[in-house]
């Protein structure tokens, strides 16, 4: 970047940060996109004079509302709901909707936010959207968070359709809410249409999709080494999380020949040196999904160690895949990384990496790093495929919807290389992921005038 170009970036987020205050998680998930695309489009004025990068960092709209539900004891409880609906240029507003006590209108903008960039690498005709509240579902019983989502659908219902916003499950929703939600929608609006993803597979959802965001972490990582001639097989990886993208990214690397030694959740993490396997995936599964469990209980039932409030990155591994939360990977983080020789870094989590460490990680030209946008693309991918199905009234084979997975992140990973390659054939990952979804975004953006 020249110094011209250092300018403009500088004029620009001063801009962003004027509109959008104190919303700092919007602001870091701007500049990184910044960074990459005003030096991109400095010889091309007209995206200047359309303020096309400008118009992608203002949602289209944001809907705020209210969400009462009783809680097991008759109290009254309230909280807030969201959807930001943040740019639908080339389909339907499509994204998920998180549930935790983190989630605040500066979190979700910036999940809105990349969203439309990783819709738009899929090649999948779908525009860019987030939902939320601070509802903490951890603690609740069936019965109240059935409640609640049936009064957040009341409202959401108003905003969203098949061909309007398509919202899906993310961070403490999982098929159990979707379950909730779409039976309300489907009694508010007495349709049945394909409105959420994430359904489950009796009423219109998609094989593969509960799969998708934790087999794509791992099809790019595989997709990265195999241009360098390598592969997963007998590498140690580490795995942060222990949701449903960290356990389907386990599980599919154990499938390709990896040895998983780590997974964590918001209290710690365990390490398992001889490396999971699937029986204990699958015991992690019912712990964190019925039984709602603390990953510690793994180490009481199986062994390894468990370390309270930690996270696993200073562990030495080949292979490591950030599937939590954002910002979970710190400067610091990256330099334990990366002196423990750590080949390739595939982001499972939406922005895991805090700016400062991907710095850091720039500066190793051997550490190979598929930002979330493109890494994790797998899930909303499979949600496109869900709409497909719904719409065409069918229900596609496991190996029909995984072939078309594996393509979709082979071609985000060929996008990656032919916009963030430089001259001596090094890949910028973040770099060619933020222009190829900004190209067609922006395309379509000017094709539809002012
Ligand atoms: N929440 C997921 C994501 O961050 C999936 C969204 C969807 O399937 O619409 O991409």
């Amino acid at each position: 970047m020249n110094e011209h170009q250092a300018d403009d970036l500088a004029r620009f987020m001063g801009g962003v940060k004027r509109r959008n205050p104190g919303e700092t998680e919007f602001h870091q998930a701007v500049h990184e996109v910044a960074m990459d695309i005003i030096p991109y489009i400095a010889d091309k004025p007209v995206y200047k004079e359309l303020k096309i990068l400008e118009r992608m960092t203002e949602p289209d709209r944001i809907v705020s509302f209210r969400v009462v539900w009783q809680d097991d004891s008759g109290a009254i409880r309230v909280n807030r709901g969201y959807r930001v609906q943040q740019n639908n240029a080339i389909g339907p507003y499509k994204g998920g909707i998180r549930f935790h006590p983190t989630v605040t209108q500066s979190v979700l903008k910036f999940l809105a936010f990349e969203q439309v960039f990783k819709n738009s690498l899929t090649s999948l005709p779908l525009g860019g959207g987030k939902g939320g509240s601070d509802f903490n579902p951890k603690g609740k019983s069936d019965l109240e968070v059935m409640r609640f989502c049936q009064a957040f659908m009341t409202e959401l219902a108003k905003h969203i359709g098949p061909d309007t916003d398509v919202p899906a499950g993310d961070i403490g929703v999982g098929s159990r809410e979707v379950g909730y939600m779409f039976g309300q929608y489907k009694r508010l609006a007495n349709r049945f249409e394909g409105v959420l993803t994430g359904k489950a597979l009796e009423f219109g959802g998609s094989r593969i999709r509960t799969e998708a965001t934790g087999y794509g972490v791992v099809y790019m990582v595989d997709e990265m080494l195999k241009k360098h001639g390598e592969s997963i097989d007998g590498r140690t990886c580490v795995v942060s999380g222990s949701g449903n993208v960290a356990t389907y990214c386990a599980e599919k690397l154990i499938d390709m020949g990896g040895k998983v030694v780590t997974l964590s959740d918001s209290c710690g993490f365990i390490h398992y040196p001889n490396g999971l396997t699937h029986e204990h995936l699958h015991w992690v599964m019912d712990l964190k999904n019925r039984r709602r469990g603390r990953i510690e209980e793994f180490t009481k039932e199986f062994g390894g160690e468990y370390y309270a409030d930690r996270s696993p990155w200073g562990i030495k591994c080949s292979l490591a895949f950030p599937c939590a939360t954002q910002n979970e990977i710190t400067s610091e983080d990256a330099k334990l990384l990366i002196n423990n020789g750590c080949r390739a870094i595939s982001e499972g989590a939406n922005m895991p990496t805090t700016p400062e460490a991907i710095k850091v990680i720039q500066g190793c030209d051997y550490l190979l790093h598929a930002p979330s946008k493109a890494a994790n693309a797998g899930g909303v991918a499979v949600s496109g495929l869900e709409m497909s199905q719904n719409s065409a009234r069918l229900q596609w084979s496991r190996e029909e919807v995984d072939d078309r997975l594996r393509t979709i992140i082979r071609g985000i990973h060929d996008q990656c290389v032919e916009f963030g390659s430089d001259a001596n054939n090094h890949v910028d990952y973040f770099k060619g992921a933020n222009i190829a979804g900004f190209n067609k975004v922006a395309s379509a953006m000017m094709a539809y005038g002012v």
